[in-house]
Order: structure tokens, then C-alpha cells, then sequence
């Protein structure tokens, strides 16, 4: 097949995370390792304080703030610790212990958040898609009057369900962005407070990204440690420790490149577009099938099975001999999940697609 043999060399890398990068963001922050900014000075080696990484800083606050709309009513911060801190720290701050928070439960990432959560106040499910193996996302919720936030996860990266209509509600959103922020336009003004662990669609792994609405902080009665306190960050402007400098940058050039391509209209509009050519594929190839309520279905992780299972381990090696790395579904999980993230090009999903056309043809 001409396809495969022209295109061998090149690797599709559709991983679910840490994943891939603009090319022009691997090659300045490249640059940036042997000579910052013309400085003659590698990024590695520069203080967190000097007149450099400020502006660095600086600009990366900026530009968050631009592409998502957040105001002077929101703090931005980059923190370290992943999404998977944010799962104690969200209600540390938020939540006094007689208090009571919704969370929806959609997988293993918000299972995690409910966890975490329960050890700071009354943590009530109010909706969950767990018995039918997290394949679709719940709509119809139950919240109690007194709930002080809902807490969702937007996109769950394991099982390919993600949000397309937010929930109405008359309390503030707390919501686990982690794997479609910056993938699409949304409206602010319905989150108290956002998370990221940028390592998907933002930028190399080592911070977090929390956008929290002020009115939201300094309501709670518990003891804080100091650098678990939201407040000690925002007073500092992420700066109160030494931050991931190295990873606030790699998000910075991705933002850039991100606003060079249309800002977050621009991402979702190349997105919905891979994902359609994707999920066209396995609807109409008689080899595979998805496993996701089709209205639920995710933009950023495309999960499938074939449906002959015997079939699933060639494909596999098939796809990896064609350079299509990371496609296997999750341990837990099974199947084919191909991350289709910001960065992903249009050239590599149709690639993927022409290795299930070509399969099919000979194994069908
Ligand atoms: N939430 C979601 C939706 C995720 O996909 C992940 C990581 N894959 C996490 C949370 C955990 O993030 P971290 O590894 O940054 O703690």
C-alpha cells in the first residue's frame, strides 16, 4: 500500500498525555534550552525573579487570560502538583467541613476528585454514568439546595465522553479541564473555578493551570497550609515559590501558536473537523465500532473496539509498524483510543484512517 510505505518514517503520536506539540513549539522551546531570548543564557539556568523570566511570566498570564476570557473578577495561576492535586486543594479552599458539594462522577478522573473531596466537607454524587462503564455523560442531576458548587470534568480522557452542553445551573461550576481546556471556546462566567494539568492540549507536563473566580476564595474556616492556600499564590502571582519555569513556558508557545491559529474558535473548528473524519471512519468501516453514547462523544479522545476483539492485537501492531504510536484504549478500558488533541494535524487522523480502510480490506 503506497500510503504506508511513503509515510513509515514519520510517527502519528496520539497519546492521551503527555502528548503532542505544535512542531513550532518543540523547536523554540528547543532554542530557548541553548539561548533564551537572545539573553546567551539557556531558560534552564535563569532566576525566577530576573528581569527575563518576568516578562515570560507575565505574558503567559496575559495570554491565558486573553483566550479564555478571564477578567479582573478571576485569578490565573500556574501551580505545580497536577490535576490530581487540585482534587484536594479545589475543596480544601472551598468547602468548609459541614458544607456540601455536587460532583457528577464520569470515570476514574472524577471518581479520584470525589475521593479527595469528601475528606473536606458533605460530598454528594449527583449524577453518575458508572454503571454503564462511563459511556455516556449524565444529564439529568440531582443537587442539593444547599450545594455550594458542582464539580464536573469536562472531558474524561479514559472513556471518550465529553461535555457538549454544560448543565444549567444557579451555583458555580468547579470543573476538571484537564483534557479539552484550550480545545474549544467557553463561557467563564459559569466556573468558580477551573483546572488544568496542561500536559494535553497546553503545553509539557509540570504545571497546572487554575483559573478561580475571586468572590470564590478566603470563605473557609480550616487551617490552610501555606502553599496549599490559593491566596498564596495569587498574592504572588504563581511566583511564591520557584515555579516549572521550563513548563509555563512551553504552555506560553503553545498559547502563542494557538492565538496564531484563530484562539480557541480556531482550535475548535480544526478539532471538530479530525474528529468528524475519525469518527466517520469507524461508523462506516464494518471492522470497528465506538463505544461511547454517540451525543457524548469526545473531540480529544476517540475511543474504539473492533468488533471482532481477536482482530484488535494485529491492528495494533499493524498500526505501530506504520509509525501510529499510542492507540491502545486504556488499561483499564481496552480497545483503541486515538488522542486527537490541539496539536494533532488533520494529515495524521486521515493517516489513521487509511490504515483502518486499508485492515479492513484485508482482513475483512
Ligand atoms: N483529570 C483528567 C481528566 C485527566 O485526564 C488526568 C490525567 N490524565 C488527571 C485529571 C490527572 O492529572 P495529573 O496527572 O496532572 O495529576
Amino acid at each position: 500500500m503506497s500510503v504506508t510505505k511513503t509515510a513509515v518514517k514519520k510517527k502519528h503520536n496520539f497519546s492521551a498525555g503527555p502528548a503532542i506539540l505544535p512542531p513550532v513549539v518543540i523547536k523554540e522551546a528547543a532554542l530557548a534550552i541553548r539561548d533564551f531570548n537572545n539573553s546567551g543564557l539557556s531558560i534552564l539556568e535563569l532566576s525566577h525573579r530576573g528581569p527575563l523570566l518576568t516578562a515570560m511570566f507575565e505574558e503567559a498570564e496575559a495570554l491565558l487570560r486573553e483566550l479564555t476570557g478571564a477578567n479582573e473578577d478571576y485569578e490565573v495561576l500556574y501551580l505545580t502538583g497536577g490535576a490530581s492535586t487540585q482534587f484536594f486543594m479545589a475543596p480544601m479552599n472551598l468547602l468548609n467541613d459541614n458544607e456540601t458539594a455536587a460532583y457528577v462522577n464520569t470515570g476514574v478522573w472524577a471518581d479520584k476528585a470525589i475521593k479527595e473531596a469528601k475528606a473536606f466537607g458533605n460530598i454528594v454524587e449527583a449524577g453518575s454514568s458508572k454503571d454503564q462503564n462511563y459511556n455516556f455523560i449524565p444529564k439529568k442531576l440531582k443537587i442539593p439546595a444547599d450545594a455550594k458548587y458542582l464539580h464536573i470534568t469536562s472531558n474524561n480522557t479514559i472513556y471518550g465522553t465529553q461535555y457538549h452542553r454544560w448543565p444549567k445551573l444557579d451555583i458555580p461550576m468547579v470543573c476538571d479541564m484537564s483534557s479539552d481546556f484550550l480545545s474549544r471556546p467557553f463561557d467563564i462566567n459559569q466556573f468558580g473555578l477551573i483546572y488544568a494539568g496542561a500536559q494535553k492540549n497546553v503545553g509539557p507536563a509540570g504545571t497546572t493551570i487554575v483559573i478561580v473566580r475571586k468572590d470564590m476564595l478566603g470563605k473557609v474556616n480550616r487551617k490552610l497550609p501555606t502553599m496549599l492556600d490559593y491566596m498564596t499564590h495569587v498574592k504572588e502571582h504563581s511566583l511564591f515559590n520557584t515555579p516549572p519555569v521550563f513548563a509555563i513556558y512551553g504552555c506560553l508557545l503553545t498559547m502563542r501558536w494557538i492565538k496564531s491559529k484563530g484562539g480557541l474558535t480556531g482550535m475548535e473548528r480544526h478539532n471538530k473537523k479530525k474528529a468528524r473524519i475519525l469518527y466517520n471512519e469507524i461508523d462506516s468501516n464494518p471492522l470497528f465500532k465506538g463505544n461511547v453514547k454517540k451525543e457524548d462523544r469526545s473531540l480529544m479522545n476517540v475511543c474504539f473496539v473492533m468488533e471482532n476483539p481477536a482482530l484488535e492485537p494485529r491492528f495494533m501492531q499493524y498500526a505501530k509498524e506504520n509509525g501510529v504510536m499510542d492507540i491502545n484504549g486504556h488499561r483499564t478500558t481496552g480497545g483503541f483510543r486515538a488522542s486527537i488533541y490541539n496539536a494533532m494535524p488533520i494529515s495524521s487522523v486521515k493517516f489513521l484512517t487509511e490504515l483502518m480502510q486499508e485492515f479492513a480490506r484485508t482482513n475483512g
